[in-house]
C-alpha cells in the first residue's frame, strides 16, 4: 500500500475487505470517496455507523431487525415457519409476495467440511419456538446445495416426530443455486411446489 498516500491507503484497504471488492475496485471506491463533498462522504460515513448501530438481530425468529422483535413477527401469524439460512434469503422469499408467515433465519448451515456442526447455527432456536405449540407447518427454505439439503435433513429428522408438517422448497431452483440469486418466478414456483418432507 506504499505507493498510495497513507488516508488514501487505509480507504482502499477498507474497501477491499468487502465481499467481491479486488484491490483496482477498492481503489475505484476510495477515489469516488475521495471526489465527494463533505456532506455527501459524511451521510455515507453515518449511513454505516447507524447501520451498525441500530440493527440487530431480532429476539424471535435471528432476522435483522431495529427493535427486539422485527416487524414480521410482531404482525404476522406463527403458524407457519420458514426457515433460511441468511438474513438475505428473507427479503428474496418477501418479494415474491407469495408467504405470509414468519421465519426463521438459522445464519448458516451444517457443514462438516468446514466444521460447522448443528449446535453452531441456530436450531436451538427453532425447537423452542416450535416447542411452544402452535406451529402447523415449517417451510425448508435452505438452498438446494449439498449443505442446505443436509441441513433440511437433520432439522426434519428432529422435528417431524413431533407431529410438525414438514415441507421443502421443490425444483425449479437448479441444484447450487443461492437462493438470492434465483430468479422470482423459479423460486416463487419452488415455493407453491414445495413438497411435504
Ligand atoms: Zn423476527
Amino acid at each position: 500500500m506504499k505507493v498510495y498516500i497513507e488516508p488514501i491507503g487505509k480507504l482502499i484497504n477498507e474497501f477491499s475487505k468487502l465481499p467481491g471488492v479486488g484491490m483496482k475496485t477498492a481503489q475505484r471506491y476510495a477515489y469516488k470517496v475521495i471526489g465527494m463533498t463533505d456532506d455527501e462522504a459524511k451521510d455515507f460515513a453515518e449511513a454505516i455507523i447507524s447501520a451498525k448501530k441500530n440493527v440487530r438481530y431480532c429476539k424471535i425468529c435471528g432476522n435483522f431487525s431495529e427493535k427486539d422483535v422485527c416487524d414480521i413477527c410482531e404482525n404476522r401469524k406463527s403458524d407457519t415457519i420458514c426457515v433460511v439460512k441468511e438474513p438475505k434469503d428473507v427479503i428474496a422469499i418477501e418479494k415474491l409476495n407469495e408467504f405470509n408467515g414468519v421465519y426463521h433465519v438459522l445464519h448458516g448451515t451444517i457443514s462438516p467440511l468446514n466444521g460447522v456442526g448443528p449446535n453452531d447455527i441456530n436450531i436451538k432456536g427453532l425447537l423452542s419456538r416450535i416447542a411452544e405449540g402452535n406451529v402447523k407447518e415449517v417451510i425448508m427454505a435452505t438452498n438446494p446445495d449439498v449443505e442446505g439439503e443436509a441441513t433440511a435433513m437433520y432439522i426434519t429428522s428432529l422435528i417431524k416426530p413431533l407431529g410438525i408438517k414438514v415441507t421443502r422448497i421443490s425444483h425449479g431452483i437448479p441444484v447450487g443455486t443461492d437462493l438470492e440469486y434465483a430468479d422470482e418466478v423459479s423460486l416463487a414456483r419452488a415455493f407453491v411446489d414445495r413438497k411435504t418432507l
